[in-house]
């Protein structure tokens, strides 16, 4: 039988990866910026497309519209309903049994007032306390003065592959670790600095002298190189934009249904579980 062996306990390069979190350190936001080292690329997109594709979080799927006064089409207000962030995480998630559990939520307003008025997120009633938008405030539609909107929405469980409403991330990429290198011997000049539109780079007055402030913001756009290669003497071509390999950052921004660490571990889970099938069907299981 096929023997599996532990690369990263061999000591194998390549799999020693680093993770260093930039952002977000006490987990109290949504968003989340980390740095990843020593890993290939299709290891890192690999994360990004689990995560984005595959963790399973509620969005309105089925409406019923009983009665819509308003301007809005019935299809606009179903979309702009599937798209409100319902909460997800592991808690809110707990109650439902599987992945065809459902609940359902009642949207009743009427207008008795004198001005037209905005229905909000927060208007509409969830059957499960735990489960109800994220934000109160998105607006849904308006009503003019003595119109009604009355209906009601089933909300399922998804993944982002269906559908982009059931994708829990609003942001999630990655780039290359840049490295901007001076070249020995050129002196970069003050006008390579100030065409950064980044602000990457700053000059000293004094000392003449080039440094970088905060290398994980360029945007590698070589915008800097171009000019340097217009100066002339000893400060043409004086810089260089490059990129580390193996070493990546990462930013991950949901829509506030889950955290991105909650979203990471569950795209984590799935490549487990994908993997863990491949592993029993290569052993003969
Ligand atoms: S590559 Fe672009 S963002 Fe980076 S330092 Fe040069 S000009 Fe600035």
């Amino acid at each position: 039988m096929m023997e599996l062996v532990d690369l990263e306990e061999k000591g194998v390069e390549g799999y020693n990866m680093e993770i260093e979190v930039k952002k977000n350190e006490d987990n109290t936001s949504d968003e989340l910026v980390f740095i990843l080292k020593n890993v290939e690329t299709p290891f890192v997109n690999a994360i990004r497309r689990a995560a984005m594709m595959e963790v399973p979080k509620l969005a309105i799927e089925d409406v019923n519209i009983i009665v819509n006064d308003s301007a809005m089409f019935n299809e606009v207000l179903a979309h702009r309903l599937g798209l409100v962030p319902l909460n997800s995480d592991k808690e809110a998630l707990e109650g439902l049994i599987d992945e065809n559990s459902t609940v359902s939520f009642t949207l009743n307003k009427v207008n008795d007032t004198e001005e037209t008025i905005f229905v909000y997120s927060k208007d509409l009633t969830s059957n499960d306390p735990k489960i109800k938008p994220v934000f109160d405030t998105i607006p849904l539609l308006k009503l003019k003065k003595g119109e009604k909107v009355d209906l009601e929405a089933v909300a399922k469980l998804g993944n982002g592959r269906s559908h982009a409403k059931w994708m829990p991330t609003v942001v999630c990429a990655y780039k290359q670790y840049p490295d901007i290198s001076f070249v020995e011997g050129k002196t970069v000049s003050k006008s390579v600095v100030d065409s950064c539109p980044r602000n990457i780079l700053s000059f000293n007055e004094d000392t003449k002298e080039v440094s970088v402030n905060n290398v994980e913001n360029c945007s590698m756009c070589k915008t800097c190189v171009r000019t340097s290669q217009n100066d002339s003497n000893d400060m043409k071509s004086a810089i260089n934009i490059g990129y580390i390999e193996d070493t990546f950052i990462f930013r991950i921004e949901t829509d506030g249904s889950m955290s991105p660490e909650e979203v990471l571990l569950n795209a984590c889970d799935v490549l487990n579980q994908k993997s863990d099938k491949f592993i029993t069907f290569f052993k003969g299981g």
